[in-house]
């Protein structure tokens, strides 16, 4: 198709997961006309993607929701305490179809190129069939981890089986019946595939570079009398849950560990242990910051692996040793641990046995080849700055964003970046994002950016623009925070340590959400926007 000018509206939303349907929902409320373009199939992003087997949230259901409709909150019932990606998925359609944002998001769209225009203030995006759509305001809604990374496993074009990808599942279920499956990676996503795999296959291998801490899930039915407090107290939940650090509800402990003896701080744990999920790195404010703390809480979760897992060989594999609890996404699993006393179950832990790469009919690593009929890639994501980077973006005289970022993101708040007027991130690099309630996040960056609009609109202006010393001085304040925390330190995404060649940068503001939130109040409504320059 020959490039043409196809339509223009007041704004161009870029994916149509949680962030990007939201912000629709609030665009349309404002009057202005928007449109999402979304590369995916269907709505849902990652809910849409990641459809494995065992793919589920951590994050309570109850919580991990929107939280601006009461009417949606009163009226979806979750069936369980940690919903599947289906329910979550079904969750995404329900809420379009509630506000009739379907018709205004076109499917298989790619977007490849976003370019702002000097002269008369407006963004020209490039769709991947050639399309230009001319709109004042760009909003980029492309998630945290939704650019998969390709594994640098040699050979894996010689593989003669199936591969699948965890973050590209197909639609139609996959039966692994009978089959020798190995799973590369053993993240959050590898140890939720793991448990469900080991169920069907005649033998699964898992292949594990570094070892991740987990806590048991604990995922059950819902329970019809918690979900009906729950909805009785929906708004007082929620405000309650914007007063924590990750705007969370996950009874966060306020008294530091060091003040605790060992014998209250071990009950603590097996508390937190036997009551499952995420919540057991918040016994402690300082859980992550003071080392016999840290050492203690790892050193739990180790004694607990050994007990469950019946091969000590296997169970000292399974622990990290390198790094304490809290310095990567902490996992939840569902019976992952006990998957490895299954006899069709193989741990090859790659730190003995490198892996060598694939062969026609399996894998090698130094110890001896192994014969598999389908691989599985659990292998992560190219987090923060991946989705925005595979886009080709101009802002003013044509500076591409992929070269401002080269060394690393710089932007203001995690929502605009000096020298891309009108253009916002949502859970941007630089703002809470994947240490929150992401959900809850998505909705405070929209509603900023809907309230910035408002303010554009009510003083007649039609430009907005981080200012340099805005934007450098949020870079020294995130770095500043995040200076010496264990994340910072410890290899993992999160610090971009898992794709070859990104810089190691502070992607997040590790803050908290109370005090980011108010950072981003101030330097938005009740300072009159005084950080960026308004044209
Ligand atoms: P991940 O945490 O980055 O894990 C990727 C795994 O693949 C790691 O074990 C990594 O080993 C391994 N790996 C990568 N390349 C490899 C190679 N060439 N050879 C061998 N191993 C290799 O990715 P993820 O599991 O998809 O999870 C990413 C994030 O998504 C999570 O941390 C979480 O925030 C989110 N998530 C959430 C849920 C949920 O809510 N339940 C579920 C899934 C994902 P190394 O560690 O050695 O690099």
């Amino acid at each position: 198709m020959s490039d043409s000018i196809t339509k223009t509206h007041d704004v161009v939303i870029v994916g149509a997961g949680f962030a990007g349907l939201y912000a629709l929902y609030r665009m349309k409320e404002m009057g202005l006309s928007a449109i999402v373009l979304e590369r995916g199939d269907g709505i849902g992003g990652t809910w849409h993607w990641n459809r494995y087997p065992g793919a589920r949230c951590d994050v309570e259901s109850l919580q991990y929701s929107y939280s601006f409709s009461d009417e949606v909150q009163q009226e979806w019932k979750w069936s369980e305490r940690f919903a599947s990606q289906g329910e979550i998925l079904r969750y995404i359609h329900f809420v379009a179809d509630k506000f009739g944002l379907r018709k205004f998001v076109e499917l298989n769209t790619g977007v490849v190129a976003a370019t702002y225009d000097d002269d008369d203030a407006m963004w020209t995006t490039r769709t991947a069939d050639g399309r230009l759509l001319r709109t004042r305001y760009i909003i980029f809604a492309t998630g945290c981890l939704s650019v998969p990374i390709e594994p640098d496993i040699p050979g894996l074009d010689r593989f003669a089986g199936n591969i699948y990808r965890t973050s590209t599942w197909p639609k139609t279920p996959v039966d692994f019946t009978g089959r020798r499956v190995a799973v590369v990676g053993t993240g959050s996503s590898g140890i939720q595939a793991v448990p469900v795999i080991a169920l069907e296959a005649r033998h699964l291998f898992v292949l594990q570079r570094t070892p991740n801490y987990s806590i048991p899930g604990r995922n059950s039915p819902m329970d019809q009398e918690y979900e009906a407090d729950w909805k009785r107290n929906y708004a007082q939940r929620r405000q309650a849950a914007l007063q924590t650090r990750s705007s969370n509800l996950f009874n966060a402990g306020t008294i530091p560990g060091r003040e605790v003896s060992a014998e209250d701080r071990e009950r603590e744990f097996e508390r937190r242990w036997e009551a499952g999920g995420l919540g057991f790195t918040y016994c402690y404010p300082d859980i992550t910051m003071d080392p016999d703390v840290n050492k203690h809480a790892s050193e739990f979760v180790r004694r607990k692996v050994a007990q469950k897992v019946k091969d000590p060989k296997v169970a000292a594999s399974l622990v990290p040793t390198e790094y304490g609890i809290g310095g990567r996404r902490l996992c939840v699993d569902n019976g992952y641990y006990e998957t490895f006393n299954r006899d069709n179950v193989t741990m090859v832990d790659l730190r003995n046995e490198p892996l060598l790469g694939m062969t026609q009919g399996g894998f090698a690593t130094q110890r001896g080849e192994y014969e598999i009929d389908d691989l599985v890639l659990a292998t992560g994501f190219d987090a923060f700055t991946g989705a925005l980077n595979r886009i080709d973006v101009r802002g003013r005289a044509g500076v591409s964003l992929r070269e401002k970022w080269a060394d690393g993101p710089a932007n203001y708040l995690g929502l605009t970046v000096t020298g891309f007027p009108n253009m916002f991130t949502v859970t941007g690099p630089g703002s809470p994002s994947v240490l929150s309630n992401v959900v809850i996040s998505i909705q405070q960056h929209v509603d900023w950016i809907t309230e910035c609009l408002e303010f554009l609109r009510q003083h007649g202006r039609t430009t907005i623009e981080a200012k340099p010393e805005s934007e450098e001085a949020w870079g020294r304040h995130i770095a500043g925070i995040a200076e010496g925390t264990l994340i910072s330190k410890t290899k993992s995404w999160y610090t971009g340590t898992n794709v070859t060649g990104k810089t190691n940068r502070y992607f997040l503001y590790m803050g908290g959400t109370v005090r980011y939130l108010q950072e981003i109040n101030q330097a938005g409504r009740e300072s009159g926007y005084s950080g960026f320059t308004i044209g």
